[in-house]
């Protein structure tokens, strides 16, 4: 979508009004955030997560400022539910401009736990098999809409790692080389793939954390001293998916309060 306003020497869009937007993990954290500031923003938005009622909330919020949203249960580590659920989503909203794999899980837990296998396989299933086959699902429709954008919910954890976390630092890790690489295959069908890394976020995944704990960790490892808000980090989603955003692609961008950069 361009705006050909004789004499405007800008072009390009900065809406996603109409945009029809998946987004996995959508009941909780930053998917919710990324959710409510879509259909702020005038974009038909696809709701999914693992549960029917959670996700009903999110919509039932959007309706009620006025959004356009329709709510999906979707385990996105169940192959055939992506592929139904995409179905259904391309059947009710039409097809899918926007792709953001927000969904993600917390797996810890060191490598000579007799666990381990379990662990691993669990974090590779939600967090990065996950994310090619919604893309997969999408595929056909990111395509035909000519500005097709693939946003990844990747982590600090993806580019460095905390003690004790190897099954999920291994998968996020995998989000970026996913990410890269797809960028790479995809360049020339108009479709950009970019991954995020948030640093500490208050959400879902992080409020079990002791305030004590989260305040300590903030101050000590990010420049602005503080956990981020969901809605820091969906505001960097929303921008990647812009028509504007077109030129950005491959990329590993830290929405993390300068943790990755702050060597003191
Ligand atoms: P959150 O509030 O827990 O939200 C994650 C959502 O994903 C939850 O609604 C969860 O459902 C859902 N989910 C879990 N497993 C799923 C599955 N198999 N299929 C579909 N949905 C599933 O956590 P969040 O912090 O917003 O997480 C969003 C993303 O950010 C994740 O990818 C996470 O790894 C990443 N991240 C978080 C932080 C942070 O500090 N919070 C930092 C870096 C990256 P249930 O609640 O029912 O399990």
């Amino acid at each position: 979508m361009s705006d050909d306003t004789p004499g405007r020497l800008t072009s390009r869009s900065r809406s996603v009004a109409g945009k029809v937007v998946l987004i996995t993990g959508a009941a909780s954290g930053m998917g919710r955030s990324e959710a409510h500031l879509f259909a702020d923003e005038g974009a038909r938005v696809a709701v999914t997560d693992l549960r029917q009622e959670a996700v009903d909330e999110v919509v039932a919020e959007i309706e009620g400022v006025g959004g356009d949203a329709r709510g999906y249960a979707l385990d996105v580590s169940d192959a055939s539910a992506i592929e139904s659920v995409t179905e259904q989503i391309r059947a009710d909203l039409g097809p899918i401009d926007v792709l953001v794999n927000n969904a993600g899980i917390s797996v810890g837990g060191p490598i000579d736990d007799a666990e381990f296998e379990d662990r691993w396989q669990l974090a590779m299933d939600v967090l990065l098999t996950a994310h090619q086959r919604t893309i997969r699902a999408c595929l056909d429709d990111l395509r035909a809409s000519g500005e097709g954008r693939i946003i990844n919910i990747s982590s600090t954890e993806g580019v460095g790692a905390q003690r004790g976390v190897l099954p999920y630092a291994a998968a996020k890790h995998g989000v970026i080389g996913l990410t890269r690489a797809l960028a790479v295959d995809l360049g020339t069908d108009g479709i950009t793939v970019n991954a995020i890394c948030p640093g500490p976020i208050l959400t879902g995944m992080t409020e079990l954390i002791p305030e004590e704990h989260r305040d300590k960790f903030a101050r000590r490892r990010t420049a602005v001293r503080r956990y981020g808000d969901p809605e820091e980090v969906a505001h960097m989603v929303l921008n990647l998916a812009l028509p504007s955003s077109s030129y950005i692609t491959g990329q590993a961008i830290a929405v993390d309060g300068g943790l990755t950069i702050k060597n003191d």
